[in-house]
């Protein structure tokens, strides 16, 4: 992972058909015609990353699943363990998204055990942290990441590619988004956590930030300090806006 260049990674979350495949293939056209400034990654469900990662191949769109479990394989009906996602084509995997911590009541400490399997499994994990409103409101926003910060991020991260994303829970698929000054407060308190619990060697993993990202607010999120990408929902679905935050990267 080339930790200088920003990664702009769009999760489909439980979007995307066979016939999805067509918004990926304007995107690698345009991708082609003109190259992409940063890294540009894709999140489909798990049914679609073989079949993503076939249509996206040497185009330079990585590709990601958007959770899996922490076993490598076993009785677990339903479940998809990092080393399948591997074997489909996947390089990332997101983990921990608050869609996850709040619907499957996911713990800070399983989702260090889920990043431990994405590492194991030659995967680089993008691990998810943010505050909901109620939080916000009490002031304790930063102090909620920092915790989540310290106890989802397994210390076998250290030195490794990886990505933390910070994703307000209010300003996902809302189209509120925190003020840019709010966005580098806590991309600053999230950077001096991940240096706190991993050294230095994390000190270039890039923090994305996530949050209704859209073309019109791209530029100005990507240029405030410490933001070293975006993880982008609903606009990553449609191929002309994806390039429009790719292109404000
Ligand atoms: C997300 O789900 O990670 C996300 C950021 O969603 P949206 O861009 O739609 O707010």
């Amino acid at each position: 992972m080339k930790q200088s260049v920003k990664l702009i990674a769009g999760n489909w979350k439980m979007n995307g058909l066979a016939a999805s495949l067509g918004e990926v293939e304007t995107l690698r056209e345009a991708l082609a015609a003109e190259p992409a400034a940063c890294r540009v990654a894709l999140c489909p469900p798990a049914t679609l990353v073989h079949r993503l990662a076939g249509a996206v191949a040497g185009g330079g769109i990585e590709v990601g699943g958007q959770d899996c479990r922490a076993e490598a394989s076993g009785a677990y009906t339903g479940g998809v363990s990092a080393e399948m996602l591997k074997d489909a084509g996947a390089t990332l995997v997101i983990l921990g998204h608050s869609e996850r911590r709040q619907e499957f009541g996911e713990s800070d400490l399983l989702v260090s055990s889920k990043a431990e399997a994405a590492l194991r499994a030659g995967l680089s994990p993008i691990v998810c942290v943010g505050e909901t409103l109620a939080q916000r409101e009490a002031g304790e926003a930063v102090e909620v990441v920092r915790r989540q910060v310290m106890n989802s991020l397994p210390l076998a991260l250290a030195g490794q590619a990886f990505a933390v994303a910070y994703e307000p829970v209010w300003a996902i698929g809302t189209g509120l988004t925190p003020t840019l000054e709010q966005i580098e407060e806590v991309h600053r308190a999230v950077r001096a956590a991940m240096i706190e619990r991993l050294g230095l060697a994390s000190a270039a993993a890039p923090i994305l930030y996530g949050g209704s990202v859209k073309p019109e607010n791209a530029r100005d999120i990507l240029a405030v300090p410490e933001v070293g990408g975006a993880l982008v929902g609903g606009a990553s679905l449609k191929a002309a806006d994806f390039l429009g935050i790719i292109r404000g990267a």
